[in-house]
C-alpha cells in the first residue's frame, strides 16, 4: 500500500504534534512555546504595499540589543524551547550581527527559520544561512520586475531572483535535492542543516493577483522547494468579490504546478476563530524592542496582548507571571478575527482531536 505523505512543511495538522502542551493549557498551566519568533529589527530596506509592521519601522529602537537577544535566547534554550523563528517587524538582514545571532541560537541546540524579503542577501551570507537554517522563506509577491516594484516599493525584483539562484547553488552543492540537484541524497527527519528548505511567500492582493501562477513557474524554475500564498487582509489592497474568483482560478492554476519536488499550497479564503484562543502560548514573540506578546499572529499589536518587556524582566519571569495568564484569559475572538491566524484552523483541529479527545489519542 502507498502512503502519500503531505510534504509541505507548512500546515494546521502540525498543531498535533503540540498534544502535550495543548493538554498543559487545559489544566491550567503554561506550557513552554514551542516556537519563539524574534522581530530582531524594526528596520526595513523596502516599503511594501500592504505592509502591518510599517508603523513599526519609524521606532527609534531600531535593533534588539545584541547581549539581551543572547540571554533571552539562553532562557528558551534553558526552558525547552524548540525552534526560534527570525521575521518582522524589519527585514532580519539589516540586524547588524544577523549571522552571529543565528551562530549563538544553533551553539544553544535550537532550530532556527527566517523569514525575509532576500534583497541583501551576499554569497557570505546565502552559504551561511543554508547551512544554519531549517527554513529560508522569501517574500516572492510578484511574477515581474514591474509588479514587484509596485508591491515591494523597489526595483529589486531580479536582483532577488539572482539571490534565491545563489542561494539554491549552495544548497545544490551541500548536496541537497533540487533542480541541480536532483537524486541528491534526501534530507533526514533530523540532520536537516546544510540543506535549509527555501520557500516564497506570495501575499495575494489587488495588485499582484493575476502573477500569482507566473511567480510560481518562476519560483519552480529557481529550484525553490515550495511558494506558499495567502490572500492580504485588512488593507485597501485586499481582493474580493469578482477579482476573489478569478484570482481562486490563477491560484488553481498555480497549485497545478506543484510536483514531486516543489509544492504550491495556501488559500485564499478568510479563516475564523472558533471561540477564544487556547493555542498562543505555542508561538508567542518578542519584538525590537524587548516587548512581549502573546502571539505572533496578532499585527494589530493591542496593548492587552503585550505581557511584559525582556529589558526589564527576564523571560521565565514574564512567561509565568499574572500578566501573561490573565492577557491569556482576556483574548477577544473578533480581534482575533481581522487576519488570518494560523491558529484559527489549527485550533479547530486541536478542538475536535485533543480537546473533544474524539480521535482517543492516549492509544495507537
Ligand atoms: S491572533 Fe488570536 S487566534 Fe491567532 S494565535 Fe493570536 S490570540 Fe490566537
Amino acid at each position: 500500500m502507498e502512503v502519500s505523505i503531505d510534504k509541505a512543511p507548512i500546515g494546521a495538522m502540525k498543531i498535533l504534534s503540540c498534544y502535550h502542551e495543548v493538554q498543559q493549557i487545559l489544566s491550567g498551566k503554561m506550557p513552554v512555546p514551542r516556537t519563539m519568533e524574534f522581530f530582531l529589527s524594526n528596520v526595513c530596506n523596502h516599503a511594501c504595499a500592504g505592509c502591518h509592521s510599517r508603523y513599526m519601522h519609524k521606532s527609534e529602537d531600531q535593533f534588539l540589543n545584541f547581549d539581551t537577544m543572547k540571554d533571552v535566547v539562553s532562557d528558551f534554550a534553558e526552558l525547552g524551547v524548540e525552534g526560534v523563528e527570525i521575521s518582522g517587524g524589519g527585514e532580519p538582514l539589516m540586524y547588524p550581527q544577523i549571522i552571529q545571532a543565528i551562530a549563538y541560537m544553533r551553539g544553544k541546540g535550537l532550530k532556527v527559520g527566517m523569514f525575509s524579503n532576500g534583497t541583501l542577501l551576499t554569497d557570505e551570507l546565502a552559504e551561511f544561512l543554508v547551512q544554519n537554517l531549517l527554513f529560508l522563506r522569501i517574500a516572492f509577491d510578484a511574477g515581474t520586475p514591474e509588479t514587484y516594484r509596485k508591491i515591494h516599493g523597489r526595483n529589486d525584483f531580479e536582483k532577488l531572483i539572482g539571490n534565491l539562484k545563489t542561494v539554491i547553488g549552495y544548497k545544490t552543492r551541500n548536496g541537497a535535492r533540487g533542480k541541480a540537484g536532483k537524486g541528491g541524497p534526501r534530507r533526514s527527519s533530523d540532520q536537516k542543516f546544510g540543506t535549509a528548505t527555501v520557500g516564497a511567500k506570495y501575499l495575494v492582493s489587488s495588485k499582484n493577483w493575476q502573477e500569482l501562477a507566473q511567480a510560481a513557474e518562476l519560483a519552480r524554475e529557481i529550484g525553490l522547494d515550495y511558494l506558499q500564498f495567502k490572500a492580504l487582509r485588512a488593507s485597501k489592497f485586499t481582493i474580493g468579490g469578482e477579482t476573489l474568483d478569478k484570482a481562486r482560478e490563477v491560484a488553481r492554476r498555480a497549485q497545478e504546478l506543484s510536483n514531486e519536488d516543489f509544492q504550491v499550497f495556501g488559500s485564499l479564503e478568510k479563516t475564523k476563530p472558533i471561540g477564544r484562543c487556547f493555542l498562543n502560548p505555542i508561538h508567542p514573540v518578542v519584538d525590537a524592542k524587548g516587548d512581549m506578546y502573546l502571539c505572533a499572529f496578532f499585527h494589530h499589536r493591542k496593548d492587552s496582548h503585550k505581557i511584559g518587556n525582556i529589558y526589564e524582566k527576564s523571560f521565565p519571569e514574564i512567561w509565568y507571571s499574572e500578566k501573561h495568564y490573565e492577557a491569556f484569559r482576556s483574548t477577544n475572538p473578533k480581534e482575533c478575527a481581522i487576519f488570518d491566524c494560523p491558529f484559527h484552523e489549527a485550533a479547530t483541529l486541536a478542538r475536535a482531536w485533543i480537546v473533544e479527545n474524539r480521535k482517543h489519542l492516549e492509544f495507537i
